[in-house]
């Protein structure tokens, strides 16, 4: 029972849209399987036995789209219920159903319901199932209602038995279609507040993308994560530790995440005219919803490759969040990104549930230790038992680690004694729009010949910066900032 209440609620971890297909399909499933559980016996009983049998399939196929959701996975038991339900209602019309004087057909107006459900809970697949699946629903109804065509010549159960199904049919029908359209209706109020501040934002290209440079333990740029900045008219700045959530909530991320992924790519495409800047790796935070829309890859490579961009250049970091469901299929994902040369990230390691096993099984090019574990590390010997361990673990997986929220010399140095050779953060510079990152990558030394041109250097730093060497970096991130 406790199990059947979980599943009634959608995990918080998805947007309100997706939770509300959730629980519709949580709910029609359970209808579907109590509703056989009823008929199939009365049918069984009244002599109709291909009909009780069928009745009791179709609960069992509903009792396995619920455990598919249980399983988290929610795309799949969308196709899975609209699918079942069609081929079962279609099935039952035409052998169960024959339209007699006096009584037309009853069942079709499931396929009506399937339409207007199917609506809603495809809303973030495929536009061939967006719209393909509707289709069928209300195409199948239409012909139905309107065609006398029957696989058996008269009604296989008594006329009161008929006439009851009948009944049953169109109020469960109109019931769930009535529903649907007031989930739909809420869903077109307008948002209140912040959130239709920021729909707006969207639309009006109002939020920005600032860059945070990545250098290592030779002071050299290695990179750049890209970080959006979004001005509230009135509010002023409002972090995106705020509106990222928001747009989740709201369904805004695909749209906002497909934004920035465009916007790197352009950055990545200028990046590549400049000497200094070709050889830097930029790494863009995807969320997990984001990254669980199913057309995720093909869209992001046929921008890679609309831009010209070198794929070794671009870096996705996810967060644990995205591997909260069908693990599977993210790691799928992920494999596909680095086949065609693209690497990922697992951002702020260690704040969320990973497990050394899970760490294995992940095709991972880099782990960021979170920045409460390098601000921890300033506290005593266990914060830094911590991070050497996190350290250890990813090195020894074969993973490049990188430290963000390095603020002080201190923590660098402490870094750097325990195997991190990559930092981010303000000691060396904060989040700045792309012009002056370059006027901040410019102005630093050129590399030492023999260092790889690709790589913006720091300048002659010493193989182990020293405490003197970081004033100057830092100055020069409040330069850039
Ligand atoms: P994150 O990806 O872990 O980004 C690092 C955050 O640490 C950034 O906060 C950055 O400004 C901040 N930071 C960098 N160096 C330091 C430092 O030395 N000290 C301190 N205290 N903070 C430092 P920000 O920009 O506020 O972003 C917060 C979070 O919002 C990001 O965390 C990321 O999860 C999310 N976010 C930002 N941009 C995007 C985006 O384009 N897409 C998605 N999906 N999420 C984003
Ligand atoms: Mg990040
Ligand atoms: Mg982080």
């Amino acid at each position: 029972m406790a199990k059947l209440r979980l599943l009634l609620q959608a995990p918080q971890a998805l947007s309100a849209p997706q939770r509300r297909s959730w629980r519709m399909l949580a709910w029609i499933n359970l209808i579907t399987v109590v509703s056989t559980l009823l008929w199939a016996p009365a049918l069984w009983l009244q002599g109709d036995r291909l009909g009780g049998l069928s009745y009791a399939a179709a609960g069992l196929a509903a009792a396995g789209a619920l455990r598919v959701l249980a399983r988290g996975r929610l795309r799949l038991c969308v196709r899975l219920t609209i699918v079942l339900t069609l081929g079962f209602v279609t099935a039952n019309a035409l052998w169960l159903n024959p339209p007699v004087s006096g009584l037309p057909r009853s069942a079709h107006q499931y396929l009506l319901m399937l339409g207007v459900v199917s609506t809603l809970v495809t809303r973030d697949d495929l536009p061939w199932v967006r719209y393909g699946y509707p289709a069928l629903c209300l195409g199948l109804y239409a012909w139905l209602a309107g065609s006398h065509f029957t696989l058996h010549p008269g009604p296989p159960v008594s006329a009161a038995v008929y006439v009851w199904g009948a009944w049953f049919d169109h109020l469960m029908a109109l019931g769930v279609i009535l529903l649907t359209l007031h989930v739909l209706q809420t869903d077109s109020a307008r948002p209140e507040g912040l959130a239709a501040d920021l729909r707006q934002a969207i639309e009006l290209h109002e939020l920005e993308l600032h860059y945070q440079p990545q250098v290592d333990d030779q002071g050299r740029v290695i990179g750049a994560e890209a970080l959006l900045r979004w001005t509230h008219p009135q509010r002023g700045p409002v972090s995106p530790a705020e509106f990222v959530p928001l747009a989740e909530r709201c369904g805004l991320m695909p749209e906002l995440g497909a934004w920035v992924l465009r916007e790197a790519c352009v950055q990545l495409a200028r990046w590549a005219g400049d000497a200094r800047l070709r050889g830097l790796v930029l790494a863009v935070n995807v969320s997990a919803q984001q990254f669980d829309q199913p057309d995720f890859v093909p869209r992001l490579l046929a921008l890679v490759k609309q831009h010209r961009v070198a794929p070794e250049r671009l870096k996705i970091e996810l967060t644990e969040s995205a591997l909260a469901h069908d693990l599977d299929s993210v790691i799928r994902k992920m494999q596909a990104l680095r086949r065609h040369g693209l690497s990922l990230a697992l951002d702020d390691f260690g704040t969320g549930f990973s497990s050394l096993s899970l760490l294995r099984r992940l095709p991972l090019d880099q782990i960021k230790i979170d920045q409460s574990f390098v601000r921890d590390m300033a506290d005593g010997a266990q914060g830094e038992a911590i991070a050497r361990a996190i350290v250890m673990m990813g090195l020894s997986l074969g993973m490049e680690v990188i430290a963000e929220g390095v603020e002080t010399e201190t923590h660098r140095e402490a870094l750097a004694r325990i195997g991190c050779s990559r930092y981010q953060g303000w000691l060396f510079a904060r989040p700045m729009p792309a012009p002056a990152l370059l006027a901040w990558v410019h102005a630093r030394p050129a590399p030492a010949s023999g260092t790889g041109a690709a790589l913006a250097a720091a300048g002659a730093a010493p193989a182990a910066p020293t405490a003197a060497a970081a004033p100057a970096v830092a100055a020069g991130a409040q330069a850039g900032a």
